[in-house]
């Protein structure tokens, strides 16, 4: 057996939450090392190279806020980067802050066991290799294990298997080929037009038709981004007081000022105070992303329903196919039940020669044969078929890593009926065991990095005040937990989130089996962060401390 490395810090995974802990810990002249299944950093952005795969938050935002330096000598070339330019990005920060020297890739952490009588954590990797430590900070990722489901025969085809989430550094070719992709989410969505373009034929497994809005394709202005870079210190506070984590600040020097015409376009707060031919009319003159602007959509099912009505209408206009059309359009869910989807070209795709919608919902798949993907009506001929799946989203990496607390509880038992944390931060039960962005916490209703960062920071301050009280250990009270878990239930209800017809990742519906609860804390970063903060104010409130 290999000697075991001994830690102040251990840290799993490396994308932006573990790259940040790294160098923030290392800050605080505490021991680290991060352990990373990936052979380089990046996490989200190494794996998911799928084409077209790019972010939803402009990247002046998304984008770490910890050094004003980093944020000088960076340039984004769009305003809502593409993977391969954030990769770059993630790598120049791994550079700039000689990251790599404490991370070991290549290297998944299988078990995560608690030694209760020297109050350290052991992680075992798949190499056999034995890291102790005092802390142990879980940066897992809340969209990091691919969910792949199991149709009977899977093993019999005989073409090009892919994940979007798992897609290879080599480049894929598609030329000429006959292509399947199962799953319209956001990554179904990004993948399908740039996968009709280069392949022979698509063939598209639709089960559940989104509500997607085009995406901004702006390239990023010199002028544009200069002025972000003079303002960068009072736009970070506004990301802080922000409900999303982003700032909303509008550059005022480099853009022109819109026209009064275009003012008067903008949309009521409510989409019932407008008449159908308003509506009509504000959609053909603005597109389908107006509708995401009416308050009472996202708080009222009738007006929800109007909203959606006008969406179909939408997809009817643009796509030629009427029968087409009618398989594209949502029926069984509202707007704001899942995450908004952006596209570039989703619609027009579907009036392409060379693709062709399969509605899984009305004609489930079958099975898999040697040839590709039979349905309950039909066989589809393919050469290469990609999963577009998703993932056993905020649990699921914790839960895979087999960690075990005090007394040998495991976290699976402790979760058996749905994620039980305290502000996503901690469980009771798993002493100085930290998480990021963990269930119960904004995380993946906000802007991630500034998720991350206030979560990496908070953790590093609450290390920094044990050992200033020359104190061991910290984990919530088990009142805290419920309270917290409680009240992030309590909040999401009434919102359309939690309507019984939505079926979404934010509650475990996507993976057959996981309980049915609504995931991340919607009451808004800002509100959160405050928690956070008066929570260590007043000596770690709900924390057990000893
Ligand atoms: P990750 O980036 O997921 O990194 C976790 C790392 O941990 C991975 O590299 C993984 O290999 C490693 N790991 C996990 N388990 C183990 C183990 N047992 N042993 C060793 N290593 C392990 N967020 C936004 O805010 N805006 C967006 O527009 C946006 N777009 C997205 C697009 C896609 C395609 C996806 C999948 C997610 C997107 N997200 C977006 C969410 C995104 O996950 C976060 O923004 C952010 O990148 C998460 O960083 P992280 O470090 O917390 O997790
Ligand atoms: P997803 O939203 O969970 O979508 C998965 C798709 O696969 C759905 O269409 C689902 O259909 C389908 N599917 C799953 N199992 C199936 C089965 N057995 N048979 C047929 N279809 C099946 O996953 P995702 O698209 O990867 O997105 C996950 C999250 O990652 C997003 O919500 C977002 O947070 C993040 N992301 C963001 C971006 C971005 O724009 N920045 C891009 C990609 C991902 P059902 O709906 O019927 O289950």
């Amino acid at each position: 057996m290999s000697e075991v490395k001994k830690v102040d810090i251990a840290i799993v995974g490396a994308g932006f939450a573990g790259m940040y802990a790294t160098h923030r810990f290392r800050a605080l002249g505490l021991n680290v090392v991060a352990l990373e299944a990936g052979t380089d950093v990046g996490g989200t952005w190494y794996w998911n190279r799928y084409p077209g795969a790019r972010c939803d938050v402009p990247s002046l935002e998304y984008s770490f806020g910890f050094s004003p330096e980093l944020e000088k000598e960076w340039d984004w070339p769009e305003v809502f980067s593409a993977q391969p330019d954030i990769l770059r990005y993630a790598n120049h920060v791994a550079d700039r802050f000689d990251l790599r020297r404490d991370i070991r890739f290549n290297t998944r952490v299988v078990a995560v066991d608690y030694q209760q009588a020297d109050k350290r954590w052991r992680l075992t990797t798949d190499a056999g290799e034995v890291v102790e430590a005092r802390f142990c900070v879980m940066a897992t990722g809340c969209l990091s294990v691919p969910n792949k489901p199991e149709f009977p025969g899977a093993d019999d085809f005989a073409g090009t298997v892919l994940h979007t989430g798992l897609w290879p550094k080599e480049p894929v070719d598609l030329s000429n080929k006959r292509v399947g992709v199962i799953g319209t989410g956001s990554s179904g969505v990004q993948a399908i037009p740039e996968l009709a373009r280069l392949a022979g034929h698509l063939t598209v497994f639709q089960r559940s038709p989104v509500y997607t809005v085009p995406a901004n394709r702006k390239r990023m202005r010199a002028a544009v981004q200069e002025e972000f870079r003079e303002n960068y210190t009072e736009i970070r506070q506004m990301q802080q007081n922000n409900a999303g984590g982003v700032s909303g600040f509008r550059p005022v020097k480099s853009v022109a000022v819109r026209s009064p015409t275009v003012l008067a376009d903008r949309a009521p707060n409510d989409i019932l105070r407008l008449t159908p031919e308003q509506r009509a009319k504000l959609v053909e003159r603005q597109g389908l992303n107006v509708l995401l602007g009416f308050r009472d959509v996202y708080t009222d099912v009738a007006a929800n329903e109007v909203a959606n009505e006008v969406f179909r209408d939408g997809i009817r206009s643009l796509v030629k196919d009427p029968q087409v059309a009618e398989v594209l359009c949502p029926v069984d869910y509202g707007l704001g039940c899942k995450r908004q989807v952006l596209d570039r070209d989703y619609y027009d795709t579907f009036n392409r020669d060379n693709v062709t919608l399969v509605d899984v919902k009305a004609a489930p798949i079958e099975s898999l044969t040697a040839t590709g993907v039979q349905t309950t009506d039909a066989h589809y001929n393919l050469d290469v078929l990609i999963y577009a799946t998703g993932f056993d989203a905020m649990t699921g990496a914790l839960l895979k890593a087999n960690i075990t607390g005090r007394d040998g509880l495991a976290l699976k038992t402790k979760w058996e009926h749905g994620p039980l944390a305290y502000l996503g931060l901690q469980m009771h039960g798993f002493p100085n065991l930290f998480t990021v962005t963990g269930p119960g916490s904004p995380s993946v209703l906000c802007n991630m990095l500034v998720a991350i960062e206030q979560h990496v920071n908070w953790i590093a301050d609450c290390v920094g005040y044990l050992d200033a009280n020359s104190l061991s250990t910290i984990e919530p009270l088990p009142a805290s937990e419920l309270d917290w878990v409680g009240h992030v239930n309590e909040v999401a209800q009434g919102t359309m989130y939690t309507t019984p017809s939505c079926n979404s990742w934010y509650l475990g519906a996507n993976i057959p089996g996981k309980p049915r609860i609504f995931m991340p804390y919607v009451g808004g970063y800002a509100k959160y962060r405050v928690r956070c903060e008066q929570i260590a104010a007043k000596d770690y409130e709900g924390f057990q401390l000893g």
